[in-house]
């Protein structure tokens, strides 16, 4: 219940502005994400990666509504990706991309080449991208661009959340060898029509989807804070033999800090997803619903504008 009225929120222009400008905003945002600006996102990158851990890079944006913020994303990735390299921060470092940010609502083309551009860029640094999954209305066209984009660049990452009931047939087609998949509850509110509305059913839903990735022959990138699937993510490696370097585990910028470096001081690969950028608002949302012990910031944010 709580979760859905914070997600109702993430989309609401009204409360934005109010979150936004709200003094206490500031502190939480800066546990959440890198930065403003490339700069901060490769300082914070260095010092992950000095920590021994890998990352991936998202810049903040979504919902683009028109050709121009579409092509300023584009630019914003390929400078991203060029100032990576240059720090020598590839292959330690890839990014996340969201569809969406590339105009994928008012033309999927659009948002193909855009992609297609920063994949090329991303081979180029020595590193790769990795697709964001977004609400399940756009579930079909993110996958449908992936299949294309790894027809050219075969290490681009599909992302999958097991809160989708289409999620586990999904893991089957994509458990193929080569095949990177970054495997979540998802973020977004959903209909029951398409989407599991229970903890319980989502999280048993997450081990029939990590028993098909980890006993398929791709690479699985197993992204949760929770304690019982780590366990599970941990025990389904030794189960299929897998080494350390045939699957990662996944985790976001200032959620479980210390947890991330155990499980890298265990040998496992733990990559880090870094947002930085100015639009952090649907973003941090999003981290508030999913605990909802971080709300008095909200009740805060909203009272002191009276
Ligand atoms: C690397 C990565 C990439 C992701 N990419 C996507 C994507 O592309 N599309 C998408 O829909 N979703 C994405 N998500 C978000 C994901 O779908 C979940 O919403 C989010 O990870 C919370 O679920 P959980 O598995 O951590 O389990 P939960 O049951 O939500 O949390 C388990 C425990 O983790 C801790 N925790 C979880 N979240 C927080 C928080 N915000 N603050 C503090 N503690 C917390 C708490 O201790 C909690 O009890 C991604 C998550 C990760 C880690």
């Amino acid at each position: 219940m709580l979760r859905s009225v914070i997600l109702a929120a993430a989309r609401s222009h009204r409360v934005e502005r109010i979150v936004e400008t709200a003094p206490v905003s500031r502190s939480i945002v800066r546990r959440f994400i890198a930065g403003e600006h490339v700069e901060d996102a490769l300082q914070r990158t260095r010092e992950l990666v000095a920590a021994g851990l890998a990352v991936t890079i998202d810049h903040l944006g979504e919902d683009t509504t028109n050709p121009q913020q579409a092509e300023a994303t584009r630019e914003e990735y390929l400078k991203l990706l060029d100032a990576l390299h240059a720090a020598e921060l590839t292959p330690a470092a890839e990014v996340s991309l969201k569809l969406s940010a590339l105009g994928q609502v008012f033309d999927e083309k659009v948002a193909y080449e855009h992609a297609r551009a920063i994949c090329a860029k991303a081979s180029e640094a020595g590193t790769t991208v990795t697709l964001d999954a977004e609400d399940h209305t756009t579930t079909d066209s993110t996958l449908e661009v992936l299949g294309r984009l790894r027809a050219e660049f075969p290490t681009t990452g599909a992302v999958v959340q097991s809160y989708l009931r289409r999620t586990e047939a999904d893991c089957r087609e994509l458990a193929v060898t080569g095949s990177r998949v970054r495997l979540c509850k998802g973020a977004y509110k959903e209909p029951e029509s398409v989407a599991y509305q229970s903890r319980l059913e989502v999280d048993k839903s997450y081990v029939r989807c990590l028993n098909v990735l980890m006993s398929g022959t791709g690479y699985p990138m197993i992204a949760t804070h929770d304690p019982r699937l780590v366990a599970i993510g941990e025990d389904r490696a030794k189960w299929f033999d897998r080494n350390p370097d045939e699957f990662e585990i996944q985790m976001l910028y200032g959620v479980r800090p210390d947890e991330q470096l155990r499980l890298a001081r265990l040998g496992y690969t733990v990559r880090v997803y870094l947002p930085y950028g100015t639009q952090w608002y649907a973003y941090m949302m999003r981290r508030l619903a999913e605990r909802p012990a971080n709300l008095g910031f909200l009740a805060r944010a909203v009272s002191s504008r009276g």
